[in-house]
């Protein structure tokens, strides 16, 4: 066995399609007897995501075109942010990760279901077996193998939770709502991604108070609170690891998706950035096995396409870990006033592109640096770790 990857969800499925297209001799397995079960996202994603994944845009798991948000601020006003044509798909996970694993084994690939991957004083074992694979990808998602082997955790872990509200109703179907506001979802923000007769409704934070609780909270008494209710038909929790180790490489170990806290600390969403690392990991493993490279290239690969937006994620979550409802407010102002290039720039998988225009823009740069020197030099605002 050249690569054993651990883990068939996006980021383990696409690494291992990827290494059997490059002749490896591939072992993918996956703990849970089915793949992609159970569901812990919104599946909200860009074209760009699934294309990264290799997929089509118009597969069985494609539900809905998104154009744009309604942000809600913390006053309760409405932002329309309106992209103008699809910016987002809304997909169901089950199927889209169903389908990712069939490329897979499509390419070559040996998918093992049932089959719990370990690692323990630089053995492998699958189920009580011991293998001895050249490589080994970790994509075992937010409880990461080999955190706990080599110690390599992300900066954070944001807890977040989901439900899907059958009858909820949002503003529009192809827009999705964002909430925010430090009573709903402090340090991050709450969403509402409609679905065929309702929506999934969740939220994750940044701070401290019970996810579970502040969702009940935000569906009995935020302002948009009884359109959103419905009758529950699932209920989605799991935690969301930013802020990516020093290392994501520990002997032939390379750590990809969640694992690797590789989520978008603005977002929370890991499907772009876990299918990026996962294109680097077969890269390198390809060049470690036949031609003998260091596995540290797959460092320089992934970080090279999305360390920059994940750093400056991570700046950004440090400010809204701090940030007033009123600092909030300011934000949404600004962002209202650059409409246009944020519809130029904006991009959920590289938020840094928009920054990077705004940051030109003297008239909107200064305003933004000031309010974020004010949240970071402040130190009454270190409310929250962040
Ligand atoms: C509530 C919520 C909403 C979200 N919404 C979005 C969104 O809208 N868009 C977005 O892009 N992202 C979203 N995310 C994040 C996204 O779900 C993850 O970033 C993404 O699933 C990470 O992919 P992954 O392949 O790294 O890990 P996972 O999808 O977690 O897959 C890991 C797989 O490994 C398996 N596994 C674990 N341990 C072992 C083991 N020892 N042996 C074998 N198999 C193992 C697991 O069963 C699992 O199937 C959301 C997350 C949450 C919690």
């Amino acid at each position: 066995m050249h690569v054993l990857v651990a883990g068939a969800g996006p980021a383990g499925s696409v690494a291992a399609r990827l290494c059997a297209d490059l002749d490896l001799d591939t072992v993918l397995v996956e703990g849970h007897d089915e793949v992609g079960r159970p569901v812990r996202c919104a599946g909200l994603v860009s074209p760009r995501a699934l294309e990264t994944c290799g997929l089509p845009l118009d597969g069985d798991y494609v539900s809905r075109r998104i154009r744009g948000a309604h942000v809600h601020g913390p006053s309760g006003r409405v932002i329309e942010m309106d992209g103008g044509n699809t910016r987002a798909l809304v997909v169901e996970r089950d199927r889209m990760d169903a389908a990712l694993a069939k490329a897979a084994v499509d390419a070559g690939a040996e998918l093992r279901t049932g089959t719990t991957a370990r690692l323990q004083g630089g053995e492998v074992y699958l189920n009580d077996e011991r293998v001895e694979p050249e490589v080994v990808i970790d994509a075992s998602g937010a409880r990461a193998l080999a955190a706990g082997e080599h110690g390599l955790g992300p900066e954070k872990v944001l807890p977040a939770v989901q439900t899907t509200l059958e009858g909820a109703e949002t503003l529009s179907d192809d827009f999705v709502e964002v909430l925010t506001g430090n009573r709903w979802a402090p340090g991050f923000f709450a969403w509402a991604v409609p679905v065929n007769d309702g929506a999934r409704v969740g939220l994750a934070t940044g701070g401290p108070g019970n996810p579970w609780r502040l969702l009940e909270k935000l569906l009995r008494e935020h302002p948009a609170g009884g359109r959103l209710s419905g009758e529950p038909v699932s209920r989605e929790p799991g935690p969301i690891p930013i802020g990516p180790p020093e290392r994501t490489v520990a002997g032939n170990v390379l750590l990809v998706g969640d694992s690797a806290a590789q989520a978008k600390p603005t977002s929370g969403g890991g499907v772009y950035t876990g299918s990026v690392a996962a294109r680097a990991a077969a890269e390198a493993a390809h060049g470690f096995v036949f031609r003998g490279d260091s596995l540290d290239r797959y460092e320089d690969l992934w970080r090279r396409e999305i360390g920059r937006d994940l750093r400056f994620g991570m700046a950004v979550h440090r400010t809204m870990c701090r940030s007033t409802d009123g600092d909030i407010e300011r934000l949404l102002s600004i962002v209202e006033r650059s409409m246009q290039l944020v519809r130029r720039y904006g991009d959920i998988d590289h938020p840094s592109r928009l920054a990077l225009a705004l940051a030109k823009r003297p008239w909107i740069a200064l305003p933004l640096a000031a309010l974020y020197l004010k949240t970071r030099l402040n130190p009454l605002r270190r409310r929250y770790p962040g």
